[in-house]
């Protein structure tokens, strides 16, 4: 298959499956306007995280890397109006645009963002409670994945999911030196889920490749 057909089908599923409404629009054109990286997960990707999320009848989920709140939208709108959303992101300016778009999608109440490093949130996170999330979106700095890999297996439940963006790096998984440590730590965070004892893992390669773990029911 070509690179345009490729291209042609993700734009298929897209238009299918993914049509995104007025504030997701929106969203993705405010985020280079203020000057933010363009690397939010694409409509494919925000569809697929929802309907993993349906299917295991989520109710909380935590993300660490909030951006402007696009992936956080898609996530939030499938679970329900008792759902919670907690994301965590370092840069204020982040936080500042995603909080107006959680408004804006009439999703404020469901969602909380953390401001702050998020090892320090994930540590305040598992003092409040432990085990209470029904996944976790890992898509934060890449460095520090094996590390959001630890905090994930202490606070998804037994059947959640720990699902992971850009499990693929550009490529760069495949044949990066060691001495680049995003893809070291990405190598790193892949092998962890595909040998851990207590995970059934896959990378489905949709954009940058999205590692999916089910934290296996009878774990722990
Ligand atoms: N999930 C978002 C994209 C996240 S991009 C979406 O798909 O819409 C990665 C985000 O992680 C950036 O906003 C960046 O500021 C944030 N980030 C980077 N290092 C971080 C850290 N140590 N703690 C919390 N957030 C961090
Ligand atoms: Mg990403």
């Amino acid at each position: 298959m070509t690179e345009e057909t490729r291209q042609a089908l993700a734009q298929y599923v897209t238009s299918l499956f993914a049509p995104e409404d007025a504030v997701l629009a929106a969203l993705r054109e405010e985020i280079p306007r203020r000057g933010l990286p363009e690397i939010q997960v694409s409509a494919e990707q925000g569809r697929l995280l929802q309907v993993l999320l349906t299917a295991i009848s989520a109710r909380r989920v935590l993300e660490i890397g909030t951006l402007g709140g696009y992936s956080a939208i898609w996530m939030a709108r499938a679970l329900g109006p008792q759902g919670r959303l907690i994301t965590l992101e370092i840069e204020p300016q982040h936080v500042e645009l995603a909080r107006e778009f959680f408004e804006r999608a009439q999703l404020a109440k469901i969602v909380e963002i953390r401001l702050g490093p998020a090892l320090e949130s994930l540590a305040s996170l598992e003092r409040e409670g432990g085990e209470s999330f029904d996944a976790c979106f890992i898509d934060a700095d890449k460095e520090n994945y094996p590390s959001y890999l630890d905090h994930a297996l202490r606070l998804v439940r037994p059947g959640g999911l720990i699902l992971g963006d850009n499990a693929f790096l550009d490529g760069r998984v495949l044949d990066a030196p060691e001495t680049d440590r995003g893809a070291h730590a990405m190598r790193e965070f892949n092998h962890h889920v595909a040998r851990h004892p207590e995970l059934s893992s896959t990378i489905v390669p949709v954009r940058d490749g999205l590692s999916i773990s089910v934290v296996h029911p009878t774990a722990r």
